[in-house]
């Protein structure tokens, strides 16, 4: 493809959450990428301000995920994960469950964030089964909660556009409220006081529906592709506790939380409150390979093992589980996390980032600005009759002035690679206020 693509070259893709038609009109193509810096077709260096999507956590074109991927490719491919293995992904589970807090100390290897969602939901449901607790089938997510695109992600997800269209989905799927409140919170830096009683419409559900039937309530400790939504203080810890009472498992999908965003490998362990579930991708592999891998506690996976030796214990998995090569890059990162301590450099820098993306503070259209550990999102005034209008410009002029960042309705999102530097930190940021100005 030359460096100015023709229209006709771009028909034949259909592009994921995206305008196809506007972009085709106005592409932005990506053909090279280096530690903090993507590289577009055209030659434009640019400022990843998202890590690819809240995903290459280590920074671009990591030498030893290269070398890990070749070598594994040419020794082995592919391997059959029914009823066979291979020494990496046992020596994959072993290492990532030293990471993980308490008992959370078996894996089970996905593809994507969508497919841990659906993991888990199904384990908790036949968890509940194993246990003598059939009944418990209803699942509880939570409104603007983002669980990935399969229908179980979406029954439990809350962001109305990518339930409408879609039927009627999951039967037996309720939803917690959000947690979102500019009136008691806006400029809060770092978790909100106010909110943690949202946590007792747990309570009114099960008032409502009886313990008997709930299975498991899945949240995310922050919500990132809904616009960076924190929990209240002590909201999480609530959650807790009344699934405790109740006998209701408690899943974390910390696809973006996970693999240190927040300063700690997994929000788990920033929050200090333990989880029964916890689902994860994106961060486990750099983004490099596609992988995911959902954790489960101790409990949750003896009972799975209670049954006659010889028969198949869970009826589920995927062709591509602990795939050799995501493994191999899945090992790589981790390695390169360990040795660099990038797990918890996001709890180093997060005073200069907080007080960097509060300083977007009194900028036009401005009206909220929300962070924790590398994350943070900055909630625009919508323009009237045109929700998402004013994001969408300051994404692109943003690109222009060569900074990558997300937006989602009108919220701006950042998420940089944790291999960041200070100075990038404000070049980031003092890019986007000059682009906030300039669309305002
Ligand atoms: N859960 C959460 C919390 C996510 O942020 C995402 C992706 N943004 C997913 C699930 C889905 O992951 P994937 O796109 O890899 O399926």
């Amino acid at each position: 493809m030359s460096a100015q693509p023709n229209r006709a070259d771009l028909e034949a893709l259909w592009l994921p959450f995206t305008a196809n038609r506007q972009f085709k009109a106005n592409p932005r193509l990506l053909a090279k990428a280096e530690g903090m810096h993507y590289w577009t077709h055209d030659g434009r260096k640019i400022l990843d301000g998202v890590a690819g999507l809240w995903c290459v956590n280590a920074g671009h074109g990591r030498q030893e995920i290269v070398e890990a991927v070749s070598r594994q490719i040419a020794t082995m491919e592919y391997a059959p994960p029914f009823q066979m293995g291979h020494p990496l992904a046992f020596e994959l589970a072993n290492r990532l469950v030293e990471l993980t807090p308490g008992d959370l100390d078996h894996v089970f290897f996905t593809n994507s964030g969508s497919e841990s969602v659906d993991t888990a939901l199904k384990i908790a449901i036949a968890y509940q089964r194993l246990r003598g607790e059939g009944t418990r089938q209803r699942l509880i997510g939570r409104e603007k909660g983002y669980h990935g695109v399969g229908f179980g992600g979406i029954s439990v997800g809350g962001m109305v556009n990518n339930r409408k269209f879609f039927g009627s989905m999951l039967p037996g799927v309720d939803h917690l409220r959000h947690t979102l409140d500019l009136e008691h919170n806006a400029f809060t830096r770092g978790l909100p006081e106010w909110g943690a009683h949202l946590a007792d419409d747990l309570e009114r559900l099960v008032a409502l529906h009886d313990a008997s039937t709930i299975a498991a309530v899945i949240v995310e400790p922050v919500a990132g592709s809904a616009g960076v939504v924190l929990p209240p203080k002590g909201y999480l810890q609530k959650l807790r506790a009344i699934c405790d009472k109740y006998g209701i498992l408690l899943i974390f999908d910390e696809v973006i939380t996970g693999f240190g965003r927040l300063g700690a490998p997994f929000g788990a362990q920033y929050f200090d409150v333990m989880p029964d579930i916890v689902t994860t991708a994106k961060g486990l592999t750099n983004g490099a390979i596609p992988m995911g891998a959902v954790f489960v506690r101790k409990h949750i996976y003896e009972a799975f093992m209670q049954g006659p030796e010889n028969a198949i214990e869970l009826f589920h998995g995927y062709t591509y589980s602990a795939h050799p090569v995501a493994c191999a890059a899945a090992l790589a990162t981790q390695e390169i996390y360990r040795r660099d301590a990038l797990l918890t450099r996001g709890a180093q820098l997060a005073k200069q980032w907080e007080d960097a993306v509060h300083s977007l503070r009194g900028l036009p259209n401005v009206i909220d600005i929300r962070n924790l550990g590398l994350v943070a999102g900055i909630e625009l005034q919508s323009r009237t009759g045109a929700p998402g209008a004013r994001a969408y410009d300051v994404f692109l002029k943003a690109y222009e002035k060569g900074i990558l960042i997300r937006f989602t309705g009108d919220i701006l999102a950042l998420s940089p690679p944790l291999i960041i530097e200070p100075k990038q930190i404000d070049e980031l940021v003092g890019t986007l206020a000059e682009v906030i100005r300039a669309t305002a």
